[in-house]
């Protein structure tokens, strides 16, 4: 369920007096008591004055919007759930790599969510200092992640990359040709696959591709790394295959990627 920019001013209240019944059991599902410490501490650091809507509700993570009186910016809050089913299905990430090996915490989830939120923290870091377009990160603490809101103003998200209307044909083989571009960068300058890339990953703004949710990539040396990347080409074709332009063999672009 997607709830676009409904605006609650209280986050504390918002859970409890909502009328809407599936927006209250997301806020109480992810909002626990301890979660919303961390969040107290972002607030009283003044990066952040409050918490708004929900922007979206994943399987691993709720995205809010959050906004501050000390600037005009807006930012995007990602809390990562803490709920067991999940876990199982990311451990292959998680293992096997090295920044993250001498980590015991695969059998207890707060540690767990708290090491993704780390790790998007770090990529996201890397994407950014590289100049690949990406959320600027904010600020984390422990499994809640706070960055750049990609915004078309008043509130509004710029869209995923499968919602953006597209021109004329130019732009789809732009789009394309960005998207690649991007790939092989985040592979040659961050080392990074990202591992989860599609069109519901990336967002049309400003012009531009950005690239987001980055929690789960991997280092070229990571065991399942190039798989990974295969499937990243293999979902980033079938997506503009759809838009009816010719697209390279995947297997060339693997080369364009990694050479
Ligand atoms: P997940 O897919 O694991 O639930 P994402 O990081 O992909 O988490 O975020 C979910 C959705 O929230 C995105 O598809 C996008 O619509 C929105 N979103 C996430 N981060 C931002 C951001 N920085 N700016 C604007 N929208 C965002
Ligand atoms: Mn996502």
């Amino acid at each position: 369920t997607k709830y676009a920019h409904k605006i609650n001013t209280d986050p504390v209240k918002s859970g409890k007096t909502h009328k809407d019944r599936a927006n209250r059991a997301t806020v109480e599902q992810v909002l626990d008591p301890r979660t919303m410490r961390f969040l107290a501490k972002i607030i009283n650091k003044g990066i952040l004055s409050r918490i708004n809507g929900c922007i979206s509700t994943g399987k691993e993570a709720n995205v809010y919007h959050g906004d501050s009186d000390n600037d005009t910016r807006e930012y995007a809050v990602k809390i990562y759930k803490t709920s067991i089913l999940v876990f199982k299905d990311r451990e292959r990430y998680v293992d096997g790599e090295y920044r993250f090996r001498n980590t015991k915490n695969q059998s207890n989830p707060r540690k767990m969510v708290k090491v993704w939120a780390e790790k998007e923290f770090r990529n996201l870091k890397r994407l950014y200092l590289n100049g690949i377009p990406c959320p600027e990160p904010v600020e984390l603490r422990s499994h809640v992640l706070v960055m750049e809101y990609l915004t078309k103003g008043q509130g509004q998200p710029s869209p995923k990359l499968r919602d953006h209307p597209f021109k004329d044909i130019d732009e789809i083989v732009h789009y394309y040709h960005q998207m690649l571009y991007y790939m092989r960068r985040m592979y040659q300058e961050c080392r990074l696959v990202h591992a989860d890339l599609s069109e519901y990953n990336s967002i049309v703004h400003q012009d531009k591709l950005y690239i987001i949710d980055v929690s789960q990539s991997v280092e070229p040396e990571h065991p399942m790394a190039l798989d990974f990347l295969r499937m990243d080409i293999k979902n980033v074709n079938d997506f503009f295959s759809r838009k009816k332009i010719n697209v390279y063999p995947e297997r060339l672009l693997f080369k364009y990627i990694t050479e």
